[in-house]
C-alpha cells in the first residue's frame, strides 16, 4: 500500500495513534491537475503590501523561493510582508523531481547579493527571517560561506530580528556545514522532503542519512540552536514510513517538524499520489507530538517556511517552560 491509509503494521502498533482511513473523503490523485479538494484553498492577496513586497524583491533583484518554487501561500504570506529569501541564483544544481526552481548550471555568485538581503529584511520590518539558496554542487563549499555571509549581513543591519536558515545539504562537503553553524543561526533548518524509499524517485542528488546526519551535527555544534525539519506527504508514503522518519528526527534530536501536502508544480515533476485529508493531518500531528518535538505544524498548506515567526515564537516560549 503506497498512502497514508492504514497498514496492517500501524493497526497493530500499540500506541493510541488512530488509524489513518477516510476512504469517504480522501482522494487519489488520477491526474496532475485534478480538481484540488476542497481543502485546498489558497488566500488571494490582500492590501498593498504584496504589492509592495513584490517591488522591494524586483528592486533588489532578489530571488524567492515563494515564487520559485510556486508556493501556494504566497498570496498569505506577502499580504504580511513575510517572504523567504532564496540566495545564490534560480538555478539549482539539482533535479529533485518534486521541485519547481529550474536545473542547470548556476551563474557566479553575486558579492552584494547578502548586503541587498540584509538591507530588504530591513525594509520589510521581519521579526524573523527564512534563508534559504539553491544547491550549489559546483562550488567547494556549496555556497556556505555566501550563506554565513548573509546571515551576518542581516544581523549586523536587524540586530533583533532572528534568522532561520533553510540549508541544502552541502552533499557532505568537508567543513562546509561548519560554516553555517559558525555563523549562529536561530534556527538550523533543513528539509528531509520525504522518506528514505522514495529518495530515488523525488529525491535523487541526495542521501537520507547525510541529510539527516546534517540535522545531529547542527545540534551537536550548537545546542541551543532551533533545529527544524519538513516532509511532504502525498508522495506515495505510508504512516509507517512516517512514523520512521519521525524516530529517525527525534534521534537526531531536530525541535520541530513540517509535515504538508505535496503539490505538482508541473505535468512533467513527481505526481500527487494522495490528497491527505485534514483529519489524516490532525494525526500524523498526534503522533508527531507522541514522539517529543517541541514543535509541529502539520496541515495541507504547511510549508517549512510558513508562519515560521509564529513557530519561532512558540519554540522559545516552549523551550523555557520546558
Ligand atoms: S510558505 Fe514560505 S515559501 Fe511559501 S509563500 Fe510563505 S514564506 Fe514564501
Amino acid at each position: 500500500m503506497s498512502n497514508l491509509e492504514t497498514t496492517d503494521a500501524v493497526r497493530a502498533s500499540n500506541d493510541a495513534v488512530p488509524r489513518l482511513r477516510h476512504p469517504e473523503k480522501s482522494k487519489r490523485a488520477d491526474s496532475p491537475f485534478q480538481r484540488k479538494p476542497s481543502w485546498i484553498r489558497l488566500k488571494k492577496p490582500e492590501g498593498p503590501a504584496f504589492y509592495e513586497t513584490r517591488r522591494l524583491m524586483r528592486e533588489q533583484q532578489l530571488s524567492t523561493v515563494c515564487e520559485e518554487a510556486s508556493c501556494p501561500n504566497i498570496g498569505e504570506c506577502w499580504s504580511k510582508r513575510h517572504a523567504t529569501f532564496m540566495i545564490m541564483g534560480e538555478i539549482c544544481t539539482r533535479g529533485c523531481s518534486f521541485c519547481n526552481v529550474a536545473t542547470g548550471r548556476p551563474d557566479a555568485l553575486d558579492m552584494f547579493e547578502p548586503g541587498r538581503v540584509a538591507h530588504s529584511v530591513k525594509q520589510l520590518g521581519l521579526r524573523h527571517v527564512v534563508i534559504t539558496s539553491v544547491d550549489r554542487d559546483d562550488l567547494d563549499d556549496g555556497g556556505a560561506e555566501h550563506m554565513a555571509q548573509t546571515i551576518r549581513a542581516v544581523r549586523r543591519q536587524s540586530p533583533d530580528t532572528t534568522i532561520e536558515v533553510l540549508t541544502p545539504d552541502f552533499r557532505g562537503k568537508k567543513g562546509a556545514e561548519e560554516i553555517v553553524f559558525e555563523a549562529r543561526p536561530d534556527v538550523f533548518n533543513h528539509n528531509l522532503e520525504t522518506v528514505p524509499h522514495l529518495y530515488p524517485s523525488v529525491r535523487p542528488g541526495a542521501r537520507y542519512y547525510t541529510s539527516l546526519r546534517l540535522l545531529d551535527d547542527a545540534k551537536r555544534a550548537d545546542p541551543n540552536v532551533f533545529t527544524k525539519s519538513g516532509v511532504m506527504v502525498g508522495l506515495g508514503e505510508t504512516m509507517e514510513d512516517l512514523r520512521q522518519v519521525m524516530d529517525d528526527l527525534r534521534a537526531a534530536e531536530v525541535d520541530f517538524l513540517t509535515v504538508g501536502q505535496y503539490l505538482q508544480p508541473t505535468p512533467k515533476h513527481h505526481p500527487v499520489d494522495r490528497f491527505v485529508t485534514p483529519e489524516d493531518f490532525k494525526k500524523i500531528e498526534e503522533l508527531a507530538r507522541t514522539k517529543g518535538f517541541l514543535g509541529v505544524s502539520a496541515s495541507p498548506l504547511t510549508r517549512s517556511s510558513f508562519h515560521a515567526d509564529e513557530d519561532f515564537a512558540r519554540l522559545k516560549k516552549q523551550r523555557l517552560s520546558g
